[in-house]
């Protein structure tokens, strides 16, 4: 099964990829509105705010974890930060 590159998430239904398109290796979430893939900084906002609402731990914790979570992931491994 193929996995979003910028957040791990499986992608089971064409629905799942960016713009319904399987050749993408990305999934909905991480599709900028235009249909490219987020920036690792847009992606990391989005996660932020994603990590503080659901988990309910303050701004400096969700770093942290997001950060963590981003460093395995294939779409962020070589970025800088
Ligand atoms: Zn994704």
């Amino acid at each position: 099964m193929k996995k979003c590159i910028a957040c791990g998430m499986p992608m089971e239904k064409p629905e799942d990829h960016a713009q319904e398109d399987v050749s993408k290796n990305y999934c909905l979430h991480c599709a900028a509105p235009d249909g490219r893939m987020q920036t690792y900084k847009e992606k990391r906002e989005n996660l932020l705010t994603f990590v503080i609402r659901t988990q309910g731990i303050d701004a400096d914790a969700a770093v942290g974890v997001v950060e963590t979570m981003m460093k395995d992931l294939p779409a962020w491994r070589r970025v800088k930060r």
